[in-house]
Order: structure tokens, then C-alpha cells, then sequence
């Protein structure tokens, strides 16, 4: 058999007063996702994550069954290794966005104007040595890139630079050690200095120069974020013998794919936001289902609309991935698995550690007849814990 392991991200909800008390996925009319779980089997599942509430990336590898804590999952690692750099034991990996800042380091963009030719830029700040410690830099589409720091006494205990659309104050932050250690303050010392350094050599390279001419914001700061340090992750195939493709709009899911090993499949007009392409999405999945045993399909906008608040915007989006789901009915030979990442509170507007509804159909049957937190916590599979959830999907594949 087949798997389809559909992933809606940020699914979860608490109940809304504006909503019949009813969570944004027990509001909506969902016939298909009601008729997968009518057939199948449902359950509802608890996540693992560090801290107070799950980041996207930790999630994602939870549910993908490597725990986050023991493979230090963040952000520097995903770009890092998403976009091809090679680290080695002690490097400490981040993610860097090109933004624009003002004279006093206010972000403007945090994106730099969504700038995708960086590698003059890039090419600019290569070479850079602090104290014995490389600045190893690689780009990763668009604004986006790696950031590697090569050298003794690192540790990745560091905090943010990028103070993400003004929740942290709209100035980017300096980096300081999150404990005690001397190697945090090390590391903290070098990525400051270098952050300085780039900045000096940015705001007067000659690409963002011209930029500034051409009315164009410039690329001159680099916001990091997500230090981590290296663990190696068994591959996908290899820990679960499955031929594994990923089918997503947004990079960050589709860097979670590449570095499991899977293939990436794209599709144009998937864009991660609410008007993406889900029929091309869709009609992806069946066509992969051919070539590979198993395909994750990312859908995101559940999330952002639930961050954003839009609690009624959640459930429209529910409903339109419902209407777009309707070709699976007919699949055959094939375990379609539907469940989140996590759950994203509306009324937070950010996610949140509620446990998640897990339907899995083409085998066994249950009593649950509609997808939904609360009726899928009554289903056959019950609780069950993120890190155990692909091993049972995978063993039912061979039954
Ligand atoms: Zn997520």
C-alpha cells in the first residue's frame, strides 16, 4: 500500500465563542474529510516540541518521528543543510534573511524588498575570519541564507538577531548568550562582530547602491536566527524502507523534505498562502503516488489565517481544501493520512500545544464520523504520542 500523508498546518484549534463554541475544523462543512474519516480510523495525537509551544520545523520532524529535542532541530540547521553546506561536529548553523535596516538598526524590510540575486552580496562578506572563527555563508533562494561558524569553543546557546515583524520591537537585535558559559559568550562576541562587519561592508556594496538609485530597498543587514549545532538524522527510507517524495509551497517544508531525503515535487502556483494551488497540489499527490510509496503533502494557510486571527478565514480554508480532496475518495491501494503539525489558536494568534485530530483511512474502520478534535478523540487509534504516529502508519501499510 501506498501513503498520502497530508499535512494541514496548524489544523488544531481551541473552541469559539463566535463560532457555536466549535473549533474552526468543527465549524466548517467538510464532507470528504468527514467520509476518510467515516472509512477509517481516527485518533488524536500529542505533539512533542521544546519549550512552551511547537515551532513549525520541530513539529514537522516530531511527526516525522526524530525527536526534536535529541537532534537539536532549528532553523540554522534546516537552511544550512537545505541549501547544500556541509557542517562538521562544533559548527554552530543559523539562518540569515537580507533585510533593510535604518541608520539605527529599526527593521524595514525584513526581507530586503524579497531581493533574490544576493550572490555579489554574498560573495562580498566570504572570507570573513573573527578570533579564529570562519564565517562560512551559502545562499538559500530568494533573501534567504546559511550561515556556518567554523572554529573551537561554539556553542549554539545563543539568542536571535531578527526581531520578527516587530513582535520583539522593530530593532534587530544583538545577539547574546542564553547561559552562563564562556562559549556562549564567545559565540555571542564573534556573531556580534560580524553582524557589525557586514553591515559596513552591505550599506556601501555597489548592487545595493544601485538598488538605493532604482528606488529599491537595500539589502544591507542580516538578520539571523535559530543557531543550532549538528546531529546526523537517519534518512527517511532507510528508517521506515519507503521511496518518500514531499509536495510543498513553502521552502522551510520542502528543506524538511530534502533533508529526510525526500524528493521535492514542485508545482506551480503552490505558494503557501490561502489562494494557492491546491487542485495542482492535489493532482501532484496522485500523480507521485505512482512513482513513490510515500508522498507529504504540505497545506500551510490553515496556519497563517489562525495567526493572523482570521478564525472564520480558517474555517473557509478548511472547507476549500475539503472541496479540492474530493478525486482522493476514489484512491486505491493507498493510506490516506490526514493530521497537523500542531495546533495554531486563533484567538492567540499563535500555535499552541493542544493535541491535534489524526485520520488515517484505506484499512481498518471506527466508529468516528466526522473529522474534528473532539470526535476524532473518541476514534480507534486514541491518544498516541507524534514520535510513535509513523511507525504505526508504516506498520499498517504492510497488514
Ligand atoms: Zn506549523
Amino acid at each position: 500500500m501506498k501513503i498520502l500523508f497530508i499535512v494541514l498546518d496548524g489544523l488544531g484549534d481551541r473552541p469559539i465563542r463566535e463560532l457555536g463554541n466549535k473549533t474552526p475544523l468543527e465549524a466548517a462543512r467538510t464532507p470528504n474529510l468527514d467520509f476518510l474519516a467515516r472509512e477509517g480510523i481516527c485518533g488524536l495525537m500529542k505533539l512533542k516540541f521544546r519549550g512552551a509551544t511547537p515551532t513549525s520545523e520541530e513539529a514537522h520532524f516530531s511527526l516525522f518521528g526524530y525527536d526534536p529535542e535529541f537532534y537539536k532541530i532549528r532553523r540554522g540547521i534546516i537552511t544550512a543543510r537545505g541549501c547544500g553546506m556541509r557542517a562538521k561536529k562544533g559548527d554552530v548553523a543559523l539562518r540569515g534573511n537580507f533585510a533593510t535596516v535604518d541608520e539605527r538598526l529599526n527593521t524595514i524590510d525584513r526581507r530586503a524588498g524579497r531581493i533574490s540575486n544576493t550572490q555579489p552580496l554574498i560573495k562580498a562578506l566570504k572570507g570573513i575570519k573573527i578570533d579564529n572563527v570562519k564565517l562560512l555563508l551559502k545562499s538559500a533562494t530568494e533573501y534567504r541564507l546559511g550561515i556556518i561558524l567554523r572554529g573551537r569553543n561554539l556553542s549554539p546557546n545563543i539568542s536571535d538577531g531578527d526581531p520578527f515583524y516587530g513582535k520583539l520591537g522593530k530593532r534587530a537585535r544583538k545577539i547574546k548568550p542564553l547561559d552562563k558559559t564562556p562559549k556562549a559568550s564567545f559565540t555571542a562576541k564573534i556573531l556580534n562582530e560580524f553582524l557589525k562587519k557586514a553591515h559596513k561592508i552591505l550599506k556601501e556594496h555597489p548592487q545595493n547602491k544601485k538598488r538605493e538609485k532604482l528606488g529599491q530597498l537595500s539589502a544591507n543587514y542580516l538578520l539571523v536566527r535559530g543557531a543550532s549545532t549538528i546531529k546526523k538524522l537517519p534518512p527517511f527510507k532507510k528508517r521506515y524502507g519507503v521511496r518518500a517524495c514531499c509536495i510543498a509551497g513553502k521552502f522551510l517544508y520542502q528543506q524538511i523534505g530534502r533533508i529526510l531525503g525526500m524528493d521535492v515535487v514542485k508545482v506551480r502556483g503552490a505558494n503557501g498562502l490561502p489562494n494557492t494551488n491546491l487542485k495542482g497540489k492535489i493532482q501532484a499527490s496522485e500523480k507521485a503516488l505512482k512513482k513513490y510509496d510515500f508522498v507529504f503533502l504540505h497545506i500551510k494557510a490553515t496556519d497563517s489565517l489562525a495567526e493572523d486571527g482570521d478564525f472564520r478565514g480558517k474555517k473557509k480554508f478548511i472547507e476549500k481544501i475539503d472541496k479540492n480532496l474530493k478525486p482522493l475518495l476514489k484512491l486505491k491501494n493507498t493510506l490516506i493520512v490526514v493530521t497537523a503539525d500542531h495546533s495554531t489558536c486563533s484567538k492567540l494568534k499563535r500555535h499552541c500545544s493542544e493535541p491535534v485530530p489524526v485520520l488515517v483511512c484505506g484499512g481498518e474502520k471506527d466508529k468516528v464520523k466526522k473529522f474534528s478534535e473532539r470526535e476524532c478523540s473518541k476514534g480507534k487509534i486514541g491518544k498516541i504520542k507524534s514520535i510513535d504516529f509513523l511507525k504505526l502508519i508504516v506498520k499498517m501499510r504492510l497488514c
